[in-house]
């Protein structure tokens, strides 16, 4: 039940993070157009328990009436299996500093942890959502080196036969790309966010680098996208870029999304990234692109 409050209230949270940014980036600073409002959400929890009103109102099936074994219908899903309590997965003793911020632009407390891949491809990892630190996706290949800027990077099949199809059509059309990061590891992400937290001001860094444990990229499922018109670097400005522009308007007829726009900063609680995409399979992603959302939006999750 306080699942399905916070679910309701969820206008507003979520994750992981960007890739390239640490080896590539050219010490742009990202953040420079970004307003950090750390406190915005910081009332969003609080709001659970004191609006009946409004909820009574537009709903009948009221929440706090009903027992949640009597609501199939509002239930988004039942827990899979393969979720378990984030207290039941062991903290390792060497995770970097989580800081006061609870609120999604921070790092706010899991709801649930990802053990195995069964293959969903909609599966949702963010702020909110962790990994274990041994979680591993299937059907992983391995990227060619030459679509690449490093070596040894890999994706689940189905995310690269996808990505395969974009990068073709882009090439055709005139546009060098390369993928600069893709499935990453906990201890990988954790390099990076400790990289962020030693370059930038923690609020700065968790808007900017994933919580190990808590980065799409750990899904096999994500890729930042460079270009030789960007330098083989990351910047802000990517969608105003020709090919930047093609990615953000065809990604979507492979399967993939946007996923963190400048519109969903304070859901996703990155800042936006116009070289990070996502595969959710067509369907999806063509509601999603099309509805302007994210994919928590899109799941109804925070
Ligand atoms: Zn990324």
């Amino acid at each position: 039940m306080k699942r399905l409050l916070v679910i309701l209230l969820a206008l507003m949270m979520a994750f992981t993070f960007s890739a390239c940014g640490d080896q590539n980036n050219e010490g742009e600073d990202p953040g420079d157009d970004q307003t950090v409002t750390v406190d915005d959400q910081q009332d969003a929890d609080d709001e659970d328990e004191e609006e009946p009103e409004d909820i009574d109102e537009e709903e009948p099936e009221d929440i706090d009436d009903e027992e949640p074994e009597d609501e199939p219908e509002d239930e988004p899903e039942a827990v899979k299996d393969n979720l378990v309590d984030p207290s039941e997965v062991p903290l390792r003793g060497d995770e970097p500093p989580t800081g006061d911020d609870k609120s999604v632009r921070g790092i706010p407390d899991l709801i649930d942890v990802l053990t195995y891949d069964d293959g969903d491809l909609l599966v949702l990892v963010n702020k909110y959502h962790g990994t274990v630190p041994d979680y591993k996706p299937v059907d992983m290949v391995a990227i060619d080196p030459s679509l690449g800027t490093w070596n040894d990077m890999s994706l689940k099949k189905e995310a690269y036969d996808a990505y395969l199809e974009m990068y073709n059509d882009a090439k055709a059309q005139g546009y060098d790309i390369k993928i600069c990061s893709a499935y990453r590891s906990y201890d990988g992400q954790q390099s990076l966010h400790l990289n962020a937290l030693a370059a930038y001001s923690a609020d700065f860094a968790r808007m900017y680098s994933a919580y190990p444990g808590r980065s799409e990229h750990h899904t096999g499922l994500a890729v930042d996208i460079t270009s030789a018109s960007m330098g083989w670097g990351l910047k802000q400005d990517f969608a105003d870029y020709a090919d930047g522009k093609w990615l953000y308007d065809h990604c979507q007829d492979y399967g993939f999304i946007l996923r963190y726009t400048k519109d969903g900063e304070d859901i996703t609680g990155y800042m936006y990234e116009p070289w990070h995409f996502r595969y959710v399979g067509e369907e999806a992603a063509k509601e999603i692109m099309e509805q302007g959302i994210t994919l928590e939006e899109y799941l109804g999750k925070e």
